[in-house]
């Protein structure tokens, strides 16, 4: 059983996110998209309901589970008996982050590998900071997020 394990904030899960999930998803017999909580980040989304949009987007895939995390990322990929971490690379803007972190974790356990991959050219632009502005000032975002996630974003933003 080869296990791989996406962790992010997912404030909220969009298509880009979706995306390479579903890819990684069909390489290894199962991915874990892990929800970082207690992050110094203050998230819209509580941590439950990033997990539900998370489930409620994923409905129907088998090999996707789902959980939050508090700590090293390292330490929940190991006690998940995981062998890697996928993340998203879109531009070289994400590039210098990703490599910092992927050679901490190198040293903090070096048989955890780090694989990275590039979401389809539609969702390069996307990321969720600029998915709830756009939501918050009345954009369409219906090309971006699945519908569960543009009706929440709606609802917070109509309070
Ligand atoms: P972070 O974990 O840095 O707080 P996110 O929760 O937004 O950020 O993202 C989690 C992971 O998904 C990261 O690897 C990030 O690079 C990746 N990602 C974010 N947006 C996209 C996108 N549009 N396409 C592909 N990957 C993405």
């Amino acid at each position: 059983m080869k296990r791989i394990v996406y962790p992010g904030t997912f404030d909220p899960i969009h298509n880009g996110h979706l995306d390479i999930a579903l890819k990684a998803a069909e390489l290894f017999d199962e991915l874990i998209l892990v929800v970082a909580v207690n992050q110094e980040k203050s998230p819209l989304f509580s941590d439950s309901e990033r997990v539900e949009l998370i489930k409620e987007s994923l409905s129907g895939v088998k090999n996707i589970k789902v959980d939050t995390f508090n700590g090293l990322i390292v330490d929940f990929v190991r006690s998940n008996d995981a062998v890697a971490i996928i993340r998203g690379l879109r531009h070289v803007s994400d590039f210098e982050f990703e490599f910092q972190m992927a050679m901490m974790n190198f040293n903090l356990n070096p048989n955890i590998k780090s694989m990275f991959m590039m979401p389809d050219e539609k969702y390069i632009h996307l990321n969720s900071t600029v998915i709830k502005d756009v939501g918050r000032l009345g954009g369409n975002i219906s090309d971006y997020v699945p519908k569960c996630v543009e009706d929440a974003l709606y609802e917070k933003y109509s309070v």
